[in-house]
Protein backbone atom coordinates (compact mmCIF):
# COMPACT_ATOMS: atom_id res chain seq x y z
CA UNK A 1 0.00 0.00 0.00
CA UNK A 2 1.93 2.84 -1.35
CA UNK A 3 -0.24 5.68 -0.33
CA UNK A 4 -0.03 4.88 3.06
CA UNK A 5 2.85 7.58 3.89
CA UNK A 6 1.37 10.35 1.39
CA UNK A 7 2.96 13.17 3.54
CA UNK A 8 6.15 12.01 3.36
CA UNK A 9 6.35 11.30 0.17
CA UNK A 10 5.17 15.22 -0.41
CA UNK A 11 7.69 16.15 1.72
CA UNK A 12 10.28 14.60 -0.36
CA UNK A 13 8.87 15.39 -3.59
CA UNK A 14 8.75 19.49 -2.28
CA UNK A 15 11.54 20.00 0.26
CA UNK A 16 12.00 23.31 0.01
CA UNK A 17 8.28 24.71 -0.29
CA UNK A 18 6.80 26.10 3.21
CA UNK A 19 4.50 23.63 4.47
CA UNK A 20 3.58 24.88 7.69
CA UNK A 21 3.56 28.61 9.33
CA UNK A 22 3.19 29.59 12.88
CA UNK A 23 0.08 32.65 12.52
CA UNK A 24 1.27 34.11 16.12
CA UNK A 25 4.98 33.84 15.53
CA UNK A 26 5.29 33.72 11.95
CA UNK A 27 7.57 31.07 12.02
CA UNK A 28 8.14 29.02 9.13
CA UNK A 29 8.45 25.13 8.50
CA UNK A 30 9.43 23.64 5.17
CA UNK A 31 8.22 20.68 4.05
CA UNK A 32 12.00 19.30 4.60
CA UNK A 33 11.49 20.42 7.71
CA UNK A 34 7.89 18.97 8.04
CA UNK A 35 9.57 15.72 7.36
CA UNK A 36 12.55 15.75 9.98
CA UNK A 37 9.83 16.78 12.98
CA UNK A 38 7.22 13.88 12.73
CA UNK A 39 10.12 11.35 12.12
CA UNK A 40 11.57 12.45 15.36
CA UNK A 41 8.39 12.64 17.12
CA UNK A 42 7.75 8.96 15.61
CA UNK A 43 10.89 8.02 17.03
CA UNK A 44 9.80 8.94 20.77
CA UNK A 45 6.73 7.99 20.56
CA UNK A 46 8.29 4.52 19.80
CA UNK A 47 10.87 5.02 22.54
CA UNK A 48 7.57 5.50 24.88
CA UNK A 49 6.52 1.84 23.54
CA UNK A 50 4.12 3.09 21.19
CA UNK A 51 3.18 0.26 19.05
CA UNK A 52 1.00 -0.54 16.15
CA UNK A 53 -2.95 0.27 17.04
CA UNK A 54 -1.74 2.59 19.76
CA UNK A 55 -3.83 5.82 20.83
CA UNK A 56 -2.22 8.73 20.99
CA UNK A 57 -3.95 11.67 22.36
CA UNK A 58 -3.31 15.70 21.85
CA UNK A 59 -4.56 18.07 23.65
CA UNK A 60 -3.05 21.67 21.70
CA UNK A 61 -4.41 24.62 20.57
CA UNK A 62 -4.12 25.05 17.35
CA UNK A 63 -0.39 24.46 16.48
CA UNK A 64 2.11 22.78 14.08
CA UNK A 65 2.24 19.97 16.58
CA UNK A 66 -0.86 18.77 15.29
CA UNK A 67 1.00 17.30 11.76
CA UNK A 68 3.63 16.21 13.67
CA UNK A 69 1.71 13.75 15.89
CA UNK A 70 -0.71 12.48 13.20
CA UNK A 71 1.80 11.95 10.46
CA UNK A 72 4.21 10.29 13.53
CA UNK A 73 1.43 8.56 13.74
CA UNK A 74 0.82 7.56 10.63
CA UNK A 75 4.20 6.11 10.51
CA UNK A 76 4.12 4.17 13.15
CA UNK A 77 0.39 2.60 12.20
CA UNK A 78 -0.49 4.22 15.90
CA UNK A 79 -4.07 5.92 16.09
CA UNK A 80 -4.34 9.71 16.66
CA UNK A 81 -6.40 11.01 18.94
CA UNK A 82 -7.14 14.87 18.74
CA UNK A 83 -8.94 16.27 21.95
CA UNK A 84 -11.61 19.27 22.47
CA UNK A 85 -9.49 21.41 25.32
CA UNK A 86 -12.93 23.30 25.30
CA UNK A 87 -15.12 20.58 26.67
CA UNK A 88 -15.18 20.62 30.76
CA UNK A 89 -13.25 17.93 32.75
CA UNK A 90 -15.70 15.62 33.16
CA UNK A 91 -16.85 15.74 29.77
CA UNK A 92 -12.82 15.25 28.80
CA UNK A 93 -12.12 12.84 31.54
CA UNK A 94 -15.21 10.76 29.75
CA UNK A 95 -13.49 11.10 25.96
CA UNK A 96 -9.95 10.40 27.47
CA UNK A 97 -10.85 6.98 29.01
CA UNK A 98 -13.36 6.10 25.88
CA UNK A 99 -10.25 6.22 24.05
CA UNK A 100 -7.35 4.78 26.27
CA UNK A 101 -4.38 6.25 24.82
CA UNK A 102 -0.68 5.13 26.07
CA UNK A 103 0.48 8.47 25.83
CA UNK A 104 -1.16 12.21 26.06
CA UNK A 105 0.87 15.11 24.32
CA UNK A 106 -0.42 18.26 26.06
CA UNK A 107 0.46 21.57 24.56
CA UNK A 108 2.01 23.80 27.55
CA UNK A 109 -0.19 27.14 26.85
CA UNK A 110 -3.45 24.62 28.26
CA UNK A 111 -1.39 23.33 31.25
CA UNK A 112 -3.67 25.80 33.13
CA UNK A 113 -7.12 25.78 31.56
CA UNK A 114 -7.64 22.18 31.93
CA UNK A 115 -5.85 21.21 34.99
CA UNK A 116 -8.34 19.27 36.63
CA UNK A 117 -8.43 16.89 33.85
CA UNK A 118 -4.53 17.24 33.98
CA UNK A 119 -4.19 16.34 37.69
CA UNK A 120 -6.98 13.48 36.80
CA UNK A 121 -4.85 11.72 33.68
CA UNK A 122 -1.20 12.45 35.32
CA UNK A 123 -2.59 10.27 38.17
CA UNK A 124 -3.74 7.40 35.98
CA UNK A 125 -1.55 4.84 34.08
CA UNK A 126 -1.47 7.41 30.73
CA UNK A 127 1.91 8.20 29.94
CA UNK A 128 2.43 12.52 29.55
CA UNK A 129 4.39 14.08 27.08
CA UNK A 130 4.83 18.43 26.20
CA UNK A 131 3.78 18.94 22.18
CA UNK A 132 5.45 22.18 22.83
CA UNK A 133 8.45 24.10 24.41
CA UNK A 134 12.12 23.36 25.17
CA UNK A 135 11.59 19.36 25.72
CA UNK A 136 9.79 18.92 22.51
CA UNK A 137 12.21 20.62 20.43
CA UNK A 138 15.32 18.38 21.54
CA UNK A 139 13.15 15.54 20.54
CA UNK A 140 12.63 17.62 17.33
CA UNK A 141 16.03 18.54 17.12
CA UNK A 142 17.42 14.93 17.81
CA UNK A 143 16.36 14.26 14.17
CA UNK A 144 16.16 10.43 14.97
CA UNK A 145 14.01 7.76 13.22
CA UNK A 146 12.04 4.63 13.90
CA UNK A 147 14.24 1.97 14.17
CA UNK A 148 11.27 -0.36 12.87
CA UNK A 149 8.15 0.01 10.60
CA UNK A 150 4.98 -1.70 10.96
CA UNK A 151 3.15 -2.77 7.64
CA UNK A 152 0.55 -0.67 7.16
CA UNK A 153 -2.57 -1.42 5.02
CA UNK A 154 -5.04 1.50 3.46
CA UNK A 155 -7.82 0.35 5.87
CA UNK A 156 -5.84 0.86 9.49
CA UNK A 157 -7.15 3.33 11.54
CA UNK A 158 -5.49 6.78 11.26
CA UNK A 159 -7.44 8.73 13.48
CA UNK A 160 -10.02 9.19 15.96
CA UNK A 161 -11.74 12.67 15.73
CA UNK A 162 -14.38 13.04 18.61
CA UNK A 163 -18.63 14.56 16.64
CA UNK A 164 -18.74 18.08 17.53
CA UNK A 165 -21.38 16.42 20.14
CA UNK A 166 -24.49 18.55 18.88
CA UNK A 167 -26.86 16.21 19.32
CA UNK A 168 -25.40 14.01 22.12
CA UNK A 169 -22.37 12.79 23.72
CA UNK A 170 -19.44 13.54 21.18
CA UNK A 171 -18.97 9.72 19.00
CA UNK A 172 -15.13 8.91 18.11
CA UNK A 173 -15.01 8.58 14.86
CA UNK A 174 -12.78 6.27 13.24
CA UNK A 175 -10.78 7.04 9.93
CA UNK A 176 -8.55 4.86 8.55
CA UNK A 177 -5.44 5.78 6.37
CA UNK A 178 -7.97 5.21 2.79
CA UNK A 179 -10.37 7.58 4.80
CA UNK A 180 -7.93 10.38 5.47
CA UNK A 181 -6.36 10.11 2.11
CA UNK A 182 -9.40 9.74 -0.47
CA UNK A 183 -10.83 12.56 1.53
CA UNK A 184 -7.81 14.65 0.79
CA UNK A 185 -7.24 13.56 -2.91
CA UNK A 186 -10.92 14.33 -3.61
CA UNK A 187 -10.92 17.67 -2.26
CA UNK A 188 -8.05 18.67 -4.08
CA UNK A 189 -9.62 17.50 -7.58
CA UNK A 190 -12.58 18.43 -7.10
CA UNK A 191 -11.76 22.16 -5.40
CA UNK A 192 -8.77 22.91 -7.87
CA UNK A 193 -6.59 22.86 -5.36
CA UNK A 194 -2.91 23.25 -6.06
CA UNK A 195 0.07 24.09 -4.58
CA UNK A 196 0.00 27.58 -4.40
CA UNK A 197 -2.66 27.53 -2.55
CA UNK A 198 -2.58 28.99 0.99
CA UNK A 199 -5.01 28.68 3.92
CA UNK A 200 -5.12 30.21 7.05
CA UNK A 201 -6.65 27.69 9.92
CA UNK A 202 -9.00 29.30 12.16
CA UNK A 203 -11.64 26.29 12.96
CA UNK A 204 -10.64 24.17 15.73
CA UNK A 205 -7.84 21.19 14.79
CA UNK A 206 -9.28 18.83 16.79
CA UNK A 207 -12.54 19.02 14.62
CA UNK A 208 -12.86 17.84 11.37
CA UNK A 209 -13.04 21.08 10.16
CA UNK A 210 -9.90 22.42 10.91
CA UNK A 211 -7.66 19.43 10.52
CA UNK A 212 -9.45 17.46 7.38
CA UNK A 213 -11.45 19.61 5.60
CA UNK A 214 -9.01 22.02 4.32
CA UNK A 215 -5.45 21.62 6.18
CA UNK A 216 -5.10 17.43 4.90
CA UNK A 217 -5.88 18.41 1.26
CA UNK A 218 -3.79 21.52 1.20
CA UNK A 219 -0.40 19.64 2.49
CA UNK A 220 -1.65 16.76 0.10
CA UNK A 221 -0.92 18.63 -2.89
CA UNK A 222 1.96 20.96 -1.36
CA UNK A 223 0.30 24.06 -0.55
CA UNK A 224 0.69 26.19 2.70
CA UNK A 225 -1.11 26.13 6.00
CA UNK A 226 -1.20 28.87 8.77
CA UNK A 227 -1.88 27.14 11.76
CA UNK A 228 -3.93 30.31 13.51
CA UNK A 229 -5.23 30.47 17.08
CA UNK A 230 -9.15 32.59 18.50
CA UNK A 231 -10.42 33.84 15.71
CA UNK A 232 -10.57 38.03 15.68
CA UNK A 233 -11.37 39.92 12.41
CA UNK A 234 -8.24 42.36 12.85
CA UNK A 235 -5.77 39.47 12.79
CA UNK A 236 -7.58 36.98 10.74
CA UNK A 237 -7.47 40.51 7.91
CA UNK A 238 -3.45 40.91 8.89
CA UNK A 239 -2.80 37.33 8.52
CA UNK A 240 -4.45 36.94 5.16
CA UNK A 241 -2.56 40.05 3.78
CA UNK A 242 0.56 38.98 5.28
CA UNK A 243 0.84 35.39 3.89
CA UNK A 244 -0.87 36.27 1.03
CA UNK A 245 -3.64 33.53 1.89
CA UNK A 246 -5.66 32.08 -1.55
CA UNK A 247 -9.09 30.04 0.55
CA UNK A 248 -10.49 29.65 4.10
CA UNK A 249 -12.96 27.60 5.88
CA UNK A 250 -14.90 29.13 8.41
CA UNK A 251 -17.97 28.67 10.77
CA UNK A 252 -20.78 31.07 10.32
CA UNK A 253 -20.12 32.40 13.98
CA UNK A 254 -16.73 33.94 12.56
CA UNK A 255 -18.15 35.06 9.33
CA UNK A 256 -20.99 36.60 11.60
CA UNK A 257 -18.19 38.43 13.43
CA UNK A 258 -16.17 39.28 10.64
CA UNK A 259 -18.81 41.01 8.25
CA UNK A 260 -19.90 42.75 11.68
CA UNK A 261 -16.23 44.87 11.64
CA UNK A 262 -14.98 47.81 10.74
CA UNK A 263 -11.55 45.80 9.89
CA UNK A 264 -14.02 44.24 6.86
CA UNK A 265 -15.77 47.30 5.31
CA UNK A 266 -12.13 48.38 4.40
CA UNK A 267 -10.71 44.89 3.34
CA UNK A 268 -10.31 43.90 0.30
CA UNK A 269 -8.42 40.51 -0.44
CA UNK A 270 -7.06 40.76 -3.49
CA UNK A 271 -5.15 37.15 -2.58
CA UNK A 272 -8.81 35.77 -1.69
CA UNK A 273 -10.31 33.09 -3.72
CA UNK A 274 -12.54 31.47 -1.68
CA UNK A 275 -14.26 31.77 1.22
CA UNK A 276 -16.13 28.86 2.37
CA UNK A 277 -18.43 28.24 5.09
CA UNK A 278 -19.12 25.15 6.84
CA UNK A 279 -19.93 23.12 9.64
CA UNK A 280 -23.70 24.45 10.47
CA UNK A 281 -25.79 26.54 8.43
CA UNK A 282 -24.97 29.75 7.42
CA UNK A 283 -27.35 33.25 7.38
CA UNK A 284 -27.99 34.23 4.03
CA UNK A 285 -27.11 38.03 5.32
CA UNK A 286 -23.43 36.79 5.19
CA UNK A 287 -23.63 35.79 1.50
CA UNK A 288 -25.15 39.19 0.43
CA UNK A 289 -22.30 41.19 2.51
CA UNK A 290 -19.68 38.92 0.69
CA UNK A 291 -21.07 39.46 -2.50
CA UNK A 292 -21.61 43.56 -1.93
CA UNK A 293 -17.92 43.59 -2.34
CA UNK A 294 -17.57 41.18 -4.85
CA UNK A 295 -16.32 38.53 -3.27
CA UNK A 296 -16.26 35.08 -4.39
CA UNK A 297 -18.50 32.96 -0.91
CA UNK A 298 -19.59 29.56 -1.17
CA UNK A 299 -20.89 27.13 1.52
CA UNK A 300 -19.54 23.48 2.41
CA UNK A 301 -21.53 20.60 3.88
CA UNK A 302 -19.74 18.35 5.92
CA UNK A 303 -19.21 15.74 8.66
CA UNK A 304 -16.86 14.35 10.75
CA UNK A 305 -18.13 10.93 9.53
CA UNK A 306 -17.31 11.66 6.24
CA UNK A 307 -13.70 12.51 6.45
CA UNK A 308 -15.63 15.53 5.89
CA UNK A 309 -16.15 17.04 2.75
CA UNK A 310 -19.00 15.90 -0.07
CA UNK A 311 -19.71 19.15 -2.12
CA UNK A 312 -18.77 21.32 -4.39
CA UNK A 313 -20.07 24.51 -6.01
CA UNK A 314 -18.42 27.13 -8.22
CA UNK A 315 -18.68 30.27 -6.46
CA UNK A 316 -20.30 32.09 -9.36
CA UNK A 317 -22.74 28.93 -8.81
CA UNK A 318 -22.93 29.59 -5.47
CA UNK A 319 -23.63 33.64 -5.84
CA UNK A 320 -26.98 32.01 -8.35
CA UNK A 321 -27.91 29.58 -5.95
CA UNK A 322 -28.03 31.00 -3.00
CA UNK A 323 -27.85 28.41 0.34
CA UNK A 324 -26.97 25.81 -1.76
CA UNK A 325 -23.96 23.11 -1.58
CA UNK A 326 -23.19 22.45 -4.89
CA UNK A 327 -22.81 18.64 -6.37
CA UNK A 328 -21.56 15.57 -5.17
CA UNK A 329 -17.55 15.88 -5.44
CA UNK A 330 -15.49 14.11 -8.10
CA UNK A 331 -15.06 10.32 -5.92
CA UNK A 332 -18.07 9.70 -4.23
CA UNK A 333 -22.09 9.64 -4.50
CA UNK A 334 -24.94 11.41 -2.90
CA UNK A 335 -28.21 10.44 -2.21
CA UNK A 336 -31.40 11.63 -1.04
CA UNK A 337 -34.06 8.81 0.28
CA UNK A 338 -37.58 9.55 1.25
CA UNK A 339 -39.56 8.04 4.04
CA UNK A 340 -40.40 5.04 2.25
CA UNK A 341 -36.47 4.23 1.26
CA UNK A 342 -36.86 5.69 -2.21
CA UNK A 343 -34.47 7.90 -3.84
CA UNK A 344 -36.49 11.15 -3.13
CA UNK A 345 -37.77 13.18 -6.73
CA UNK A 346 -36.59 16.79 -7.25
CA UNK A 347 -37.76 19.15 -4.60
CA UNK A 348 -38.71 16.31 -2.47
CA UNK A 349 -37.03 16.98 1.03
CA UNK A 350 -35.26 13.38 2.59
CA UNK A 351 -32.16 12.22 4.31
CA UNK A 352 -28.46 12.30 2.70
CA UNK A 353 -27.14 9.54 2.31
CA UNK A 354 -23.03 9.10 1.52
CA UNK A 355 -21.02 6.33 -0.54
CA UNK A 356 -17.35 6.60 -0.91
CA UNK A 357 -13.62 5.78 0.23
CA UNK A 358 -13.44 8.97 2.13
CA UNK A 359 -16.29 7.35 4.98
CA UNK A 360 -15.17 6.31 8.12
CA UNK A 361 -14.17 3.23 9.37
CA UNK A 362 -16.54 2.75 12.62
CA UNK A 363 -17.50 4.78 15.89
CA UNK A 364 -14.86 3.61 18.41
CA UNK A 365 -16.43 1.46 20.39
CA UNK A 366 -19.54 1.74 19.62
CA UNK A 367 -20.54 -1.63 16.83
CA UNK A 368 -24.55 -1.08 17.47
CA UNK A 369 -24.14 2.72 16.14
CA UNK A 370 -21.88 1.71 13.52
CA UNK A 371 -24.26 -0.77 12.35
CA UNK A 372 -27.14 1.11 12.21
CA UNK A 373 -25.45 3.95 10.61
CA UNK A 374 -25.26 1.97 7.60
CA UNK A 375 -26.81 0.54 5.18
CA UNK A 376 -25.59 -1.17 2.08
CA UNK A 377 -22.08 0.57 2.06
CA UNK A 378 -24.61 3.65 2.52
CA UNK A 379 -24.20 5.95 5.08
CA UNK A 380 -27.18 7.16 6.96
CA UNK A 381 -26.58 11.46 7.52
CA UNK A 382 -29.53 12.03 9.96
CA UNK A 383 -29.39 15.31 7.90
CA UNK A 384 -31.83 16.21 5.52
CA UNK A 385 -31.56 17.72 1.80
CA UNK A 386 -33.57 18.38 -1.19
CA UNK A 387 -32.39 18.48 -4.84
CA UNK A 388 -33.45 21.40 -7.26
CA UNK A 389 -34.14 20.67 -10.77
CA UNK A 390 -30.76 21.60 -11.94
CA UNK A 391 -28.84 18.90 -9.83
CA UNK A 392 -27.67 21.50 -6.74
CA UNK A 393 -28.64 20.24 -3.60
CA UNK A 394 -29.88 21.86 -0.71
CA UNK A 395 -29.24 21.35 3.28
CA UNK A 396 -32.41 21.32 5.10
CA UNK A 397 -31.39 20.60 8.66
CA UNK A 398 -31.08 17.85 10.95
CA UNK A 399 -33.87 14.75 10.87
CA UNK A 400 -34.12 15.02 14.90
CA UNK A 401 -34.67 18.75 14.51
CA UNK A 402 -37.49 18.59 12.15
CA UNK A 403 -40.87 19.68 13.61
CA UNK A 404 -43.94 17.63 13.31
CA UNK A 405 -47.05 20.30 14.03
CA UNK A 406 -50.41 19.63 13.67
CA UNK A 407 -49.17 16.30 10.74
CA UNK A 408 -47.22 18.72 9.16
CA UNK A 409 -43.29 18.95 8.77
CA UNK A 410 -41.63 22.57 9.46
CA UNK A 411 -37.93 22.50 8.69
CA UNK A 412 -36.26 24.74 11.78
CA UNK A 413 -33.67 26.16 9.16
CA UNK A 414 -36.41 27.58 6.55
CA UNK A 415 -37.60 29.13 9.19
CA UNK A 416 -34.38 30.52 10.56
CA UNK A 417 -32.99 31.82 7.34
CA UNK A 418 -36.37 33.99 7.23
CA UNK A 419 -35.82 35.56 10.61
CA UNK A 420 -32.08 35.94 10.23
CA UNK A 421 -32.84 38.07 7.14
CA UNK A 422 -34.82 40.66 9.50
CA UNK A 423 -33.00 43.66 9.82
CA UNK A 424 -33.40 44.05 13.61
CA UNK A 425 -32.47 40.12 13.80
CA UNK A 426 -29.12 39.05 15.03
CA UNK A 427 -29.30 35.62 15.64
CA UNK A 428 -32.57 33.01 15.05
CA UNK A 429 -33.10 29.30 16.37
CA UNK A 430 -36.10 27.47 16.12
CA UNK A 431 -37.08 24.64 18.32
CA UNK A 432 -40.08 22.24 18.63
CA UNK A 433 -41.57 21.68 21.97
CA UNK A 434 -44.38 19.28 23.01
CA UNK A 435 -47.85 20.50 22.29
CA UNK A 436 -51.23 19.03 23.48
CA UNK A 437 -53.29 20.10 20.90
CA UNK A 438 -50.64 19.97 17.73
CA UNK A 439 -47.93 17.11 18.63
CA UNK A 440 -44.72 20.14 18.67
CA UNK A 441 -45.34 23.60 18.83
CA UNK A 442 -42.85 26.32 16.56
CA UNK A 443 -40.95 28.18 19.11
CA UNK A 444 -38.18 31.07 17.66
CA UNK A 445 -35.47 31.73 20.40
CA UNK A 446 -34.33 35.41 18.70
CA UNK A 447 -30.99 37.67 19.89
CA UNK A 448 -32.11 41.41 18.47
CA UNK A 449 -29.54 43.65 17.30
CA UNK A 450 -28.16 46.27 20.28
CA UNK A 451 -30.86 48.57 20.48
CA UNK A 452 -33.55 46.87 18.71
CA UNK A 453 -37.00 46.23 19.64
CA UNK A 454 -39.50 43.60 18.08
CA UNK A 455 -42.48 42.47 19.12
CA UNK A 456 -44.16 39.22 18.74
CA UNK A 457 -47.72 40.45 16.45
CA UNK A 458 -44.92 42.33 14.00
CA UNK A 459 -43.02 39.18 13.82
CA UNK A 460 -45.53 37.13 13.01
CA UNK A 461 -47.11 39.59 9.96
CA UNK A 462 -43.03 39.69 8.70
CA UNK A 463 -43.33 35.85 8.86
CA UNK A 464 -47.23 35.53 7.41
CA UNK A 465 -45.34 37.77 4.31
CA UNK A 466 -43.36 34.69 3.25
CA UNK A 467 -44.18 31.05 4.57
CA UNK A 468 -47.33 28.79 5.50
CA UNK A 469 -49.17 29.53 8.68
CA UNK A 470 -48.39 26.39 10.45
CA UNK A 471 -44.51 26.84 10.41
CA UNK A 472 -45.11 30.55 11.94
CA UNK A 473 -43.49 30.33 15.16
CA UNK A 474 -45.92 30.34 17.74
CA UNK A 475 -44.28 31.72 20.34
CA UNK A 476 -40.89 34.45 20.26
CA UNK A 477 -38.57 34.13 22.91
CA UNK A 478 -35.96 36.93 23.26
CA UNK A 479 -32.76 36.11 24.69
CA UNK A 480 -28.82 37.81 25.46
CA UNK A 481 -27.36 34.89 23.74
CA UNK A 482 -27.61 31.64 22.13
CA UNK A 483 -25.87 29.34 23.64
CA UNK A 484 -23.13 27.13 21.36
CA UNK A 485 -20.97 24.27 21.85
CA UNK A 486 -17.38 24.02 22.26
CA UNK A 487 -17.13 24.22 18.28
CA UNK A 488 -19.02 27.19 18.08
CA UNK A 489 -22.38 25.35 16.87
CA UNK A 490 -25.85 26.30 18.23
CA UNK A 491 -26.73 24.03 21.02
CA UNK A 492 -30.50 23.89 20.75
CA UNK A 493 -30.39 20.86 23.45
CA UNK A 494 -29.64 23.23 25.84
CA UNK A 495 -32.02 25.90 24.36
CA UNK A 496 -35.12 23.44 25.22
CA UNK A 497 -33.94 22.06 28.37
CA UNK A 498 -32.69 26.11 30.00
CA UNK A 499 -35.00 27.29 31.56
CA UNK A 500 -33.65 31.38 31.42
CA UNK A 501 -35.53 30.55 27.79
CA UNK A 502 -38.75 31.96 29.38
CA UNK A 503 -41.04 29.25 29.85
CA UNK A 504 -40.17 26.97 26.93
P1 LIG B 1 -22.90 15.04 16.86
O1 LIG B 1 -22.80 14.11 15.71
O2 LIG B 1 -22.01 14.66 18.00
O3 LIG B 1 -24.27 15.36 17.31
P2 LIG B 1 -22.28 17.10 14.94
O4 LIG B 1 -23.18 16.33 14.05
O5 LIG B 1 -22.48 18.57 15.08
O6 LIG B 1 -22.28 16.46 16.40
P3 LIG B 1 -19.97 17.31 13.24
O7 LIG B 1 -19.45 16.11 12.54
O8 LIG B 1 -19.01 18.29 13.79
O9 LIG B 1 -20.79 16.81 14.51
O10 LIG B 1 -20.95 18.12 12.34
C1 LIG B 1 -21.61 17.61 11.21
C2 LIG B 1 -23.00 18.16 11.13
O11 LIG B 1 -23.01 19.60 10.99
C3 LIG B 1 -23.76 17.67 9.92
O12 LIG B 1 -24.28 16.38 10.11
C4 LIG B 1 -24.83 18.75 9.76
O13 LIG B 1 -25.92 18.49 10.63
C5 LIG B 1 -24.13 20.01 10.22
N1 LIG B 1 -23.67 20.81 9.05
C6 LIG B 1 -22.45 20.82 8.49
N2 LIG B 1 -22.40 21.65 7.44
C7 LIG B 1 -23.63 22.19 7.32
C8 LIG B 1 -24.24 23.12 6.42
N3 LIG B 1 -23.55 23.71 5.45
N4 LIG B 1 -25.55 23.41 6.60
C9 LIG B 1 -26.25 22.84 7.59
N5 LIG B 1 -25.74 21.97 8.47
C10 LIG B 1 -24.44 21.64 8.34
MG1 LIG C 1 -23.34 14.26 13.75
Amino acid sequence: DNTVNWFEKRCRLNPSHIAVVDGQTGERWTYRDMDRRFLSIAAYLQSQGVEKGDRVALLSPNDVCYFDMLFACAKLGAIFVPLNWRLAAPELDYIIHNCDPKVIAVHPDLDEINGNVLTKVQESHFKLMKAAGKEYDDIIRMTAAPTSNPALKMDDPLSIIYTGGTTGKPKGVVLSHASMFWNAINTVVSWNLTSRDITPTYMPMFHTGGLNALSLPILQIGGTVIVCKSFRPETFVEIVRRERCTLVLLVPTMYHMLTQSEVFAEASFPTMHTFLSGGAPCPHTIYEAFASKGLAFKEGYGMTEAGPNNFFIDPSEAAKHVGSVGMPMMLNDIKIVNNHGETAVVGEVGEILLKGGHLFHSYWNLPKETEEAFSDRWFHTGDLGRRDDEGFFYIMGRKKDMIITGGENVYPLEVEHLLQQHPYIEEAAVVGIPDEKWGEQVIAVLVLKSGAHLDEETLKQYCAASIGKYKIPKRFVFAEELPKTAVGKIDKIRIIHDHSYGKI
